[in-house]
């Protein structure tokens, strides 16, 4: 008696599309919010679109560059009233 041994081919295409986690849609284009680290497709990318879990932590990081930005041109004007 002989035996075939057919190995079967995993075919990805049905599990391996990542999937919008906003919108649930199959894109393959996804990009990860660098605030939650979740993968959204480019309509659900901006954070007050997939409501991001972490828009606190972002409000946050940009107010302090905007301090900071604000200091930095705070000093330059102190320097030219000097001069
Ligand atoms: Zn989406
Ligand atoms: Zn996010």
């Amino acid at each position: 008696m002989r035996y075939v041994i057919l190995k079967k081919k995993t075919i990805y295409s049905n599990h391996g599309m990542p999937r919008c986690n906003c919108c649930r849609k199959k894109n393959h284009l996804l990009m990860s919010c660098k605030w939650c680290v979740c993968d959204f497709c480019t309509i659900c990318l901006a954070v007050e679109s997939h409501q991001c879990a972490n828009i606190e932590s972002m409000k946050e990081h940009h107010l302090k560059k905007l301090k900071e930005d604000l200091i930095k041109h705070k000093t330059v004007g102190v320097k030219v009233i000097k001069i």
